[in-house]
């Protein structure tokens, strides 16, 4: 199998490309429009100086050159684009030669990153779903104009997993890169993949089609198994590949075929009149390169490491890292361990616990958090009440952990209560105690949940198997 994504992002600016609509989803249709969106007669393009730096600041993370660009019209005949041409960068894109490197280590090239303009929104009544054989069409103009980056990969990947991995990173990146909010759902980034098939690894390329559609990382996932399948038995039954554009289904789980090679469009591509080459100088690539935060690779290192002082990641936890990062919760974690918290805690809450709402999390005054995990740490909370305590910090939006721990009754157990409750579950229990007293540990587990029942979660989960490890002697 051979893979190359392309994938379009929308910019978050404030307006739209060449006009000053803004660019907003989800508003009322055909309200965010003006003459230069609408393409009537007469208007002419001004460039958003802030659509070229996130277009940059793409480049840089991808790790591009940044070069002297033009702008191009790339002219078709249809109702999403009122001025019957797209304005699109074509040989000489702002980005190219970049290279994006997988959490795996695999690394996967960057022919382009070029700027472009979005096309409006068309919705087609009928059953049909498409223009031809529809009752009538909708248009919403809104969109129209909107920036987008087009990210081109190489044809490096391999499998359908390297495909879902290179979108889930590529996201984060550009989420990090504040160039995008990276909704798949929303269609702020969108996905089309090319496939083919060979023989073998050291076989010339196969011919390819283009999968268009996909709406989420699974779809991707789904829809490139289906498609290689789909070629190899072609190919197996004598038959050969046509270059195609296809179409994802995800209800029936299959491509369609959109249109052939032979049917695709001439877009007379020419040179943009009225705008000028776009040319950074070095400064600018600097200063916006300047601005770029942390990308998620070196996030996860910078938790890996914690993690190494602390006697090296495991396999889940180099998952928790991962996770953490792709929400954006990792400053929590680098907070907690400066302040004295144990790595492993600090990350376990943060992945299991504080990931489970991480708007409200990221929210948070990263103090409260800190203070909460130092209570548990330091055996003051129960794990939990240290996880009661949280939630009721996010439903607060705030505040102080111990305060809060106080009403809510919580206390640390004094050593005597604790030591009575743990003999009253042996007691209890006579036969279970002597087959942990005769090796059996898996019981460790057993007593400890019958004292956290009996304390509603106020002891701590350490200090019983301290205490059932003394009792055994
Ligand atoms: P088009 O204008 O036809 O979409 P692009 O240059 O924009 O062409 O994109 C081509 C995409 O197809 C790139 O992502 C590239 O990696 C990929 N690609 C090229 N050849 C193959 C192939 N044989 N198999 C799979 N993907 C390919
Ligand atoms: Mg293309
Ligand atoms: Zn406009």
């Amino acid at each position: 199998m051979v893979i190359g994504l392309e994938v379009h992002c929308e910019l978050k600016t404030a307006t739209k490309l060449f006009c000053g609509c803004p660019n907003m989803f989800g508003d009322e249709p055909n309200t965010n429009v003006c003459p230069n969106c609408l393409g009537l007669p007469g208007s002419l393009p001004v460039l958003n100086q802030r659509a070229v730096e996130l277009a940059m600041a793409i480049g840089t993370a991808l790790h591009c050159d940044i070069r002297a660009s033009t702008f191009h019209r790339k002219n078709y005949f249809y109702p999403d684009q009122a001025k019957d041409y797209q304005i699109s960068q074509y040989d000489e894109p702002l980005n190219v030669d970049g290279h994006l490197d997988l959490p795996d280590g695999f690394r996967v090239g960057i022919e382009r990153a070029h700027m472009e303009e979005d096309t409006g929104k068309t919705t087609h009544a009928g059953t049909s779903g498409r223009i031809h054989g529809a009752d009538y069409s909708l248009v919403d103009y809104n969109r129209s104009g909107v920036p987008l980056v087009e990210i081109v990969s190489r044809p490096d990947m391999r499998t359908a997993d390297q495909a879902r991995a290179y979108v889930t990173e590529l996201r984060a990146i550009l989420v990090a890169s504040g160039a995008s909010d990276g909704k798949m759902e929303e269609g702020s980034m969108r996905v089309d993949a090319n496939v083919s098939v060979r023989p073998g690894p050291d076989d010339p390329f196969g011919t390819r089609c283009e999968i268009k559609n996909l709406n989420s990382v699974r779809s991707l996932g789904r829809a490139i198994e289906y498609e290689a399948e789909r070629q190899i038995a072609l190919l197996e039954s004598g038959e050969r590949v046509v270059q195609q554009t296809r179409h994802w289904d995800e209800g029936a789980g299959r491509t369609q075929a959109l249109r052939s090679k032979e049917d695709a469009y001439d877009y007379r591509y020419f040179l943009e009149p009225d705008l000028v080459p776009l040319v950074p100088d070095a400064e600018w690539i600097r200063a916006v390169a300047d601005t770029l935060g942390m990308m998620p690779a070196e996030r996860r290192a910078r938790l890996t490491e914690l993690l190494d002082e602390g006697g090296g990641a495991t396999r889940s936890q180099l998952l928790q890292v991962a996770t953490v990062v792709e929400l954006r919760l990792d400053d929590l974690v680098v907070e907690a361990v400066a302040a004295g918290v144990p790595s492993a805690l600090a990350l376990a809450r943060t992945a299991n616990e504080a990931a489970t709402d991480a708007d409200a999390a990221r929210a948070l005054d990263p103090k409260s958090y800190v203070e909460l995990l130092t209570l548990e740490a330091n055996g003051s909370l129960s794990a939990t009440q240290a996880k009661a305590v949280l939630a009721e910090l996010f439903v607060l939006g705030g505040g102080d952990p111990a305060a809060i721990a106080r009403d809510k009754g919580f206390e640390a157990m004094s050593e005597d209560s604790l030591a009575a409750t743990v003999g009253e579950a042996v007691a209890a229990h006579p036969d279970e105690w002597a087959r942990f007293c005769e090796g059996d540990d898996k019981l460790a587990g057993f007593f400890t949940m019958l004292v956290m029942k009996a304390t509603r979660g106020q002891a701590n989960g350490k200090a019983v198997a301290a205490e059932l490890r003394r009792l055994k002697g």
